[in-house]
């Protein structure tokens, strides 16, 4: 599950939120949820891994180009 860091319209407070899929994220000090998404470390990390080929194809543990279960040892 990814946190986000959100910052509050309403009474500037920032803060970080585990946001589940079904999650309304507001402010734990005022209850706004006139709330700014900020970017995180996290969300970063993400753009960059979506960025990245991806890595099906080859075993992702020895190479071998059938792919995982492919090898003898994976
Ligand atoms: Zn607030």
């Amino acid at each position: 599950m990814p946190i986000y860091e959100y910052a509050c319209q309403d009474c500037g407070r920032e803060f970080e939120l585990l946001v589940r899929s079904d999650t309304v994220p507001e402010c734990p000090q005022c209850h706004s949820a006139q709330l700014k998404k900020q970017l995180s470390v996290f969300a970063t990390a993400g753009a960059q891994a979506h960025a990245m080929p991806a890595a099906a194809g080859p075993c992702g543990s020895c190479g071998h180009p059938d792919g995982p279960g492919s090898c003898a040892l994976h």
